[in-house]
């Protein structure tokens, strides 16, 4: 028998609810910063312990832990639809991309070598790619395996171990994960999770003296409270961070397969994407049709429980549901106009309705401000120049989707967009090999691919006399 809950126990601990239901689904303890510091300490004791294992080996046991993800896919997609309130296909497509990312990274391990520099007779020099150690991970809310996996998996196939600070709303698939770890054979205290509050637990890690690099996703303010505490120690930072993604349609494009696109843009996962494309730039002859033919299947959208498997779940907490509402107030406030018929969402449950914006001007706060909702804003454009300025003309630089037939435009205009990803005529397209990362204040670093390696590795020269003086 479980003891006894109690109000001196429940401080320590935190409530996670499912947002379709706003029942409490689980608790988990609330770390502390002693916490951090020992799980800290065994991860040290885990990295010294993982250097020893042959980098082929390293590889085979990514690929059960990958094998042991995908045997459990259909659990870990109902568990993460109950923490998120995310559409059950959206978890199970999340959980298959953390099996990808294990699988993709896995390949990499017995490739991570350096380079050897000729200086002549008598001298040579060479540079080996070195773990970093404690590799530290504070993760979001809105895709909470995904972006584990997303850092954790090239961190330990160069070698280091993983702590791991999920969001305080979505941590149970954090958890279970690290149980993986240990079933599909990876040495004790490769990934350890600390679950917490981010101004407790994700400050402690944050600040921690002994970890080699941090990964931090989340939002522009947290990263730059991440960022100072990382500064303490010199911790190199890789920042993930929102967006205000345009998506930008020219007149000659597929208007259908850009409404659909246009949708899912802005609806998946209710908007909490953080490349969610949030704006619409549309190109002012079809500006109308383009917005009429959003709205209409905007209206066909079902919205609902995630575990019901709807187009729609709801918003993941009260607090951002009162967010996000208070920006569709906002908007309207400012003068934008709602192009959406009124509809009705469930009692229960964090739900809100989508919500598309015309009459939006570039000054508007609902045109530069990430809201993270399903809430779109359009605007015309009367040439590609204007196009660019309205497409570049946010303190953010994450993703930009380009509609049109013209292969030459495609290109110009993806050449000339302050983003750190471009989508030609498919928004969203990608996978664990292609990588992903913001410029402005998007970001810094880049995740997926074999250049988010660099993150979690750190090159050492050396240079050696060879023969005789
Ligand atoms: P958030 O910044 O509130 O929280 C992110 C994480 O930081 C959580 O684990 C939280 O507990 C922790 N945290 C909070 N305060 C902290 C502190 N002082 N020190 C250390 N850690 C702290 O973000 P969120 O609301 O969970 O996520 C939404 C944001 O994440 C959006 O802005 C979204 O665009 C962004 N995001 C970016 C990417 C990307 O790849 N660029 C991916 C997913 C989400």
């Amino acid at each position: 028998m479980s003891a006894p809950v109690t109000a001196a126990t429940l401080t320590h601990e935190i409530a996670v609810e499912d947002p379709s239901t706003e029942e409490t689904i689980a608790r988990v303890p609330r770390g502390t910063a002693e916490d951090v510091d020992r799980a800290v300490a065994a991860a040290r004791v885990g990295a010294r312990r993982t250097r020893t294992i042959a980098p082929a080996d390293r590889g085979r046991l990514l690929r059960a832990l990958a094998a042991a993800v995908d045997a459990e896919r259909e659990e870990l997609a109902r568990l993460e639809t109950r923490d998120t309130g995310k559409p059950l296909s959206l978890a199970r497509g999340e959980v298959a991309g953390c099996v990808g990312y294990l699988d993709y990274y896995a390949g990499a391990a017995d490739k991570l070598h350096g380079e050897t520099i000729p200086l002549g007779p008598g001298s040579l020099a060479w540079t080996v790619r070195e773990p970093v150690g404690v590799t530290a991970h504070i993760v979001p809310w809105n895709a909470p395996l995904s972006m584990l996996c997303r850092s954790v998996a090239p961190a330990l196939a160069a070698g280091n171990t993983a702590v791991v600070k999920p969001a305080e709303q979505t941590p149970l698939t954090a958890l279970r994960f690290a149980e993986l770890a240990r079933e599909a054979g990876l040495p004790e205290h490769a990934v350890t999770v600390v679950a917490g509050l981010g101004a407790e637990a994700g400050h402690a890690l944050a600040g921690h003296p002994c970890i080699g690099s941090l990964t931090f996703t989340g939002s522009v303010a947290t990263g730059r409270a991440v960022l100072r505490a990382a500064a303490e120690h010199v911790t190199p930072v890789v920042t993930e961070l929102g967006g205000k993604s345009p998506q930008i349609v020219f007149a000659d494009a597929d208007l259908d397969d850009v409404a659909a696109q246009v949708v899912t843009g802005v609806t998946a996962n209710s908007g909490q994407y953080c490349d969610a494309g949030s704006r619409l730039l549309v190109e002012r002859g079809v500006h109308d049709e383009l917005v009429a033919r959003v709205v209409a299947r905007t209206a066909a959208l079902t919205l609902g429980p995630g575990i019901d498997d709807p187009d729609l779940g709801p918003l993941v907490s009260a607090e951002h549901h009162r967010r996000v509402s208070s920006y569709v107030a906002l908007g309207q406030a400012e003068g934008a106009v709602v192009a959406d018929g009124p509809r009705a969402v469930p009692d229960r449950g964090h739900f809100l309705a989508p919500v598309t914006f015309t009459g939006v001007t570039p000054e508007m706060r609902i045109a530069r401000e990430e809201i993270f909702g399903p809430v779109l804003v359009a605007m015309p454009f009367d040439d590609e120049e204007q196009a660019l300025a309205l497409a570049n003309g946010t303190d953010y630089g994450l993703g930009v989707g380009i509609h049109t037939r013209d292969v030459d435009r495609a290109l110009r205009v993806a050449g000339q967009v302050e983003a750190g990803y471009v989508m030609i005529n498919e928004y969203f397209a990608g996978g664990p090999s292609v990588p992903f990362g913001g410029t402005k204040l998007s970001g810094t670093g880049r995740e997926r691919g074999l250049v988010a390696l660099d993150g979690y590795l750190r090159d050492k020269t050396v240079v050696a006399r060879v023969g005789p003086r």
